[in-house]
């Protein structure tokens, strides 16, 4: 029998229609004779309401009381959603994600999947019932709850489909699937029908916010097929596999762009081997994620580091940079916040030459300076003055043919 795994996200579950209109499409793949396997989100905004519940009540959250208090939303959702099925008739049962025996390691807030013992879960379905899992949850070896990261439904989603076997794992969202560019930024954006694991993966770590990065890894070491769409239509979304056949391979298929990083540089680093085993180390070690790096050639003896974090560890790497001046000898340490960087995703790039320079001349003709530059094989990134990303989001996206 076809077996799915449909992930329904906090948009899809927000409110008591919403749970209805969920239930009422779980039915009808029942009816249809597929087996299936449903994971939720916390409805609507739950999620960072109870965050900013625990920071009301204290400035200290400890990581096992956070997991505990925030699993609290996927478990409103999945006992809601199976109540909603016992209307239709349709025989459901909850489980957390423990009870779904998604076993994690120990990282309060942002804890990794070591195994999932599906037991429970495929009892259920062989003997008919749709089990409705919790997202976003696991426990750890200790038995303790934990949460595995912001967005992490989608990837309890896809564990769980490879775990079980499911032939897809369907992401039900608010968005029709996966677009050329953020349609609010780019009115003519488009619908991809298909995108590869490579390059969604880029997309996810460029600022495309649909489907949660982990997510689309462990899609791809799995093979778990995705297919991204919309709740609200129910219409075919985005298909997201291993590689789309070269003929439809577009250069570009998507342009991204993300404003959650700032930008660092150091000045007068002295141009000798270990400087900059230190200074990352020195940044590992104070847990900051550190994203694109430039360094230049040196002409005098010292050379320039600028390196990109998320904002939020701005602040420590900059504490970090600036305590490793007397050991290094370097000179200055320079923030910049008004930063955001822009990409252009695709497939094809690896084997079309001049990509770059016809994103550089789209960037030159409206006068978009570029700081930094970085590069995958399927990927260019820029980053530029956070004030003109969206217009260099579109002036690409025209440029490479992409407006529908
Ligand atoms: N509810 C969690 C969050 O808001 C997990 C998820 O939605 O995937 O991050
Ligand atoms: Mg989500």
């Amino acid at each position: 029998m076809p077996f799915v795994v449909q992930k329904y996200g906090g948009t899809s579950v927000a409110d008591s229609e919403r749970i209805r209109a969920v239930a009422d499409h779980i039915a009808r793949t029942r009816r249809s004779g597929d087996d299936v396997v449903v994971v939720v989100s916390a409805m609507g905004k739950t999620t960072d309401d109870l965050i900013r519940l625990a920071r009301d009540v204290s400035r200290v959250q400890p990581g096992r009381e956070l997991d505990m208090l925030l699993t609290a939303g996927e478990r409103i959702s999945m006992a809601l959603v199976c109540m909603a099925l016992a209307e239709l008739g349709v025989a459901a049962a909850s489980f957390t994600g423990s009870q779904a025996g998604i076993i994690t390691d120990g990282t309060h807030t942002n804890a990794k999947i070591l195994e999932v013992r599906g037991d429970r879960l495929r009892d259920a379905v062989a003997r008919g019932v749709v089990p409705v899992v919790a997202g976003f949850q696991g426990v750890s070896e200790a038995h303790d709850v934990t949460t595995l990261g912001r967005g992490g439904s989608d990837t309890t989603a896809v564990a769980l489909a490879a775990a079980l076997g499911a032939e897809t794992c369907e992401i039900y969202t608010d968005v029709t699937g996966v677009f050329s560019a953020d349609p609010r930024i780019v009115s003519t954006a488009r619908r991809l029908r298909q995108v590869s694991f490579e390059e969604m993966l880029e997309v996810a770590a460029t600022g495309g916010r649909v489907l949660a990065l982990r997510s689309v890894e462990f899609a791809r070491n799995h093979h778990v097929p995705l297919h991204v769409r919309s709740s609200f239509t129910w219409e075919p979304g985005t298909w997201v596999t291993e590689e789309v056949p070269v003929m439809e391979q577009a250069i570009v298929s998507a342009v991204t762009s993300d404003a959650s990083e700032a930008k660092c540089t150091i000045t007068g680093v002295p141009d000798r081997p270990g400087v900059a085993a230190a200074l990352f180390r020195a940044l590992a070690d104070a847990q900051v994620n550190v994203d694109m790096i430039v360094q230049n050639t040196s002409l005098e003896g010292t050379t320039d580091i600028s390196f990109t974090v998320p904002r939020t560890e701005l602040a420590a790497a900059t504490a970090v940079a600036e305590s490793l001046t007397p050991t290094i000898g370097s000179a200055a340490v320079f923030v910049d916040e008004d930063v955001a960087q822009v990409s252009l995703v695709g497939a094809g790039m690896k084997t079309n030459p001049g990509v770059t320079a016809t994103m550089f001349e789209a960037l030159a003709r409206e006068q978009i300076n570029i700081q930094m530059i970085s590069t995958s094989p399927i990927r260019i990134s820029c980053m530029v003055a956070a004030g003109s990303a969206d217009q260099a989001v579109r002036v690409l996206h025209t440029a490479f043919g992409l407006d529908g």
